[in-house]
């Protein structure tokens, strides 16, 4: 391990602040800091923008993302354990890191940052999901964050990536993609982590449109494909039905096959539907 700052190893670290890891806050820390210096790269240059990290653990992608030059860390972590430890980056880095004790799902954090902003962790697992899914479905668009670089389990990153057609695509896929360049940017094998989790990870980059793709509104598309995907093998003339009792006459309309299963449709299918249904609520 190279040292790309004064502070101690991140093993000595664990070792002196007794933070051994809980699996029930999602912890598997990473130790390696060129690791996550190479992680805090793919989110670009951070020079000039405040980064919120969610569950920074003992510090090791915060260092990664300080040692990169980002202007500003705002690091919320639900572990108390952690917070003396994470003190200790914040003194080696004067005015640049600042610490939040408690859960990321309760705190506004948008609040607390000074634009622009990007979002860069090493999620809990157990919250990863619902917290891109609140970053991705603000009320009002562009959201307050320029991009996201994220890591998740292979499995739900290969979800927020996927092509229509593929076992992958579901709603993550759509809400991503709607508003956002969503790309895998590296891959992790268990044994970067400490304990190493049962699955490997990889690390997505969003990146935030101006605007969406197609014009739609956000709660009719997010309800649409919830209910698209919820009975994901039957046929949509079935699964939308709850929507429009004739949804079969209505998609038919827009040209989308009523007998046709949500993987095998498209976003720019999903925003026409979903329009459609804005428009013309009794079909
Ligand atoms: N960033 C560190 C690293 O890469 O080594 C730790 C990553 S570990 C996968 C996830 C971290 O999120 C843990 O430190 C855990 O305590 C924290 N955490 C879990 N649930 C949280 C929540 N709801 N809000 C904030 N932090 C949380």
């Amino acid at each position: 391990m190279s040292a790309i700052d004064t502070l101690p190893p991140l093993r000595e670290v664990i070792k002196t602040h007794g933070l051994s890891a809980r699996k029930a806050l999602g912890q598997n820390f990473l130790l390696d800091l060129n690791l996550t210096a190479k992680i805090a790269r793919q989110a670009g240059d951070l020079s000039d923008c405040d980064v919120l990290e969610i569950g920074p653990g003992p510090g090791g992608l915060t260092r990664g993302l300080l040692s990169e030059g980002a202007r500003r860390v705002l690091a919320v972590e639900r572990d108390p354990r952690c917070l003396p430890a994470l003190e200790e980056v914040a003194a080696a880095y004067p005015g640049k890191l600042e610490v939040i004790g408690g859960d990321a799902l309760e705190i506004d954090a948008a609040a607390m940052l000074r634009a622009p902003v990007k979002i860069v962790a090493n999620l809990p697992y157990n919250v990863g999901t619902e917290l891109l899914v609140r970053w991705l479905t603000p009320k009002t668009w562009p959201p307050f964050w320029q991009s996201l670089t994220l890591m998740f389990q292979r499995e739900v990153a290969e979800r927020i990536v996927a092509e229509p057609g593929s076992k992958a695509y579901g709603r993550l896929a759509i809400l991503a993609q709607w508003r956002a360049d969503a790309r895998i940017v590296m891959d992790l094998p268990p044994q970067a982590f400490t304990p190493p989790p049962k699955v490997s990870s990889a690390v997505v980059h969003l990146k935030a449109l101006p605007a969406p793709r197609f014009e739609a509104d956000a709660a009719i598309l997010s309800k649409t494909v919830a209910m698209a995907f919820g009975q994901r093998r039957k046929m949509l003339r079935a699964s939308l039905k709850p929507l429009d009792p004739n949804i079969e006459s209505r998609l038919s309309r827009l040209g989308i096959a009523p007998t046709d299963r949500a993987e095998r449709l498209d976003l720019e299918a999903f925003c026409t539907l979903a329009r459609d249904l804005k428009e013309n609520p009794t079909g």
